[in-house]
């Protein structure tokens, strides 16, 4: 059982902070998933006063409020027209409606989980995390930080000339995933992410730099920098490499077999989708 001794709605990001400084504290986002946990804290801090549940878009950027919901992310329609849908794609499958309307973007990328379709999706975005005191840093950056008792603010999605899409394998529907990739075609590199390897989400870059160290056969740079059609020997190709960079692990779902074999199948499927 989770139990606490006071909440707090904090007032200001600045008392969160001071409250959060103390490790019987606890910050809270929609708090599903500390409240699976044998837990008792002091104060649970709740940020939902701060104004922080909302997605704004600029021309430049989308800047997501910690407090958004999974579900304001899969019905947002610039975050949807910008991503070909593969934001609505990330989050559907995360165990229902009622559900994605209280987990929050901020106790989703915070936590790292590794199996999470958020950050999985997040990674081939070009995408940031906004840190009280730690300012604004890249999200393939935060993913490998170790936890500290800042706060995350917002995430910030910059806008560049792009595709993406997503895929996911589950063994039945609204569990975790057994294996999540996503793909992003942006200003001529590729970005592939890998997650619930089981291990947390994994980026790879293919570029001018890398191509030819990861075996590409000839013509797959060209395809990707001047935004050509992706052809099915090419995604195979792309397929082989991700399954032979990334690494992978056994746990009750699946074995590291089975998982290097759909990453080979998801991310051809991913890159026929861009
Ligand atoms: C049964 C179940 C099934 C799930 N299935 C999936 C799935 O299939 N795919 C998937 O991607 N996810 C899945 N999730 C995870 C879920 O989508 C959320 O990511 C998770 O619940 C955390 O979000 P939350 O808002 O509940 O955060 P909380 O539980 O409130 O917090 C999670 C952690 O983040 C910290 N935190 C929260 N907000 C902030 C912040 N702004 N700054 C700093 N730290 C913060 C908290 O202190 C805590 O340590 C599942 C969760 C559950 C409980």
């Amino acid at each position: 059982m989770f139990t606490c001794k006071e909440y707090k709605k904090a007032a200001t990001l600045e008392e969160a902070w001071q409250l959060n400084q103390k490790r019987s504290n606890l910050l809270i986002g929609g708090m599903l998933w500390v409240k699976m946990g044998h837990r008792s804290v002091g104060t649970v801090i709740d940020l939902s006063d701060l104004g922080l549940d909302t997605i704004e878009e600029t021309e430049e950027e989308f800047r997501i409020g910690c407090m958004v919901t999974l579900r304001q992310l899969e019905k947002h329609e610039g975050l949807n027209a910008y991503t070909n849908g593969a934001i609505c794609e990330s989050v559907r499958h995360i165990v229902g409606v009622q559900f994605r309307n209280t987990a929050t973007v901020g106790g989703s990328i915070f936590g790292r989980f590794g199996f999470s379709d958020v950050l999985t999706m997040m990674l081939a975005l070009d995408s940031y995390v906004e840190l009280y005191k730690g300012g604004v840093i890249p999200m393939s950056e935060f993913v490998s930080r170790k936890r500290d008792r800042d706060i995350l603010v917002r995430i910030i999605i910059r806008k560049r000339p792009g595709s993406f899409a997503y895929q996911s394998m589950r063994n039945t529907k609204t569990d975790f995933p057994v294996l999540a990739v996503a793909a992003g075609r942006i200003d001529g590199r590729l970005f592939i992410s890998i997650g619930a390897r089981p291990m947390r989400a994994v980026q790879l870059v293919t570029d001018a730099k890398n191509a030819a160290d990861a075996g590409l056969p000839d013509g797959v740079l060209e395809t990707i920098s001047e935004g050509g059609k992706i052809t099915p020997e090419q995604a195979k190709a792309l397929g082989e490499y991700a399954a032979g960079a990334v690494a992978v692990g056994t746990n009750l779902r699946a074995s590291a077999e089975y998982r290097q074999e759909l990453i080979r199948v998801l991310v051809k499927r991913a890159c026929l989708a861009l």
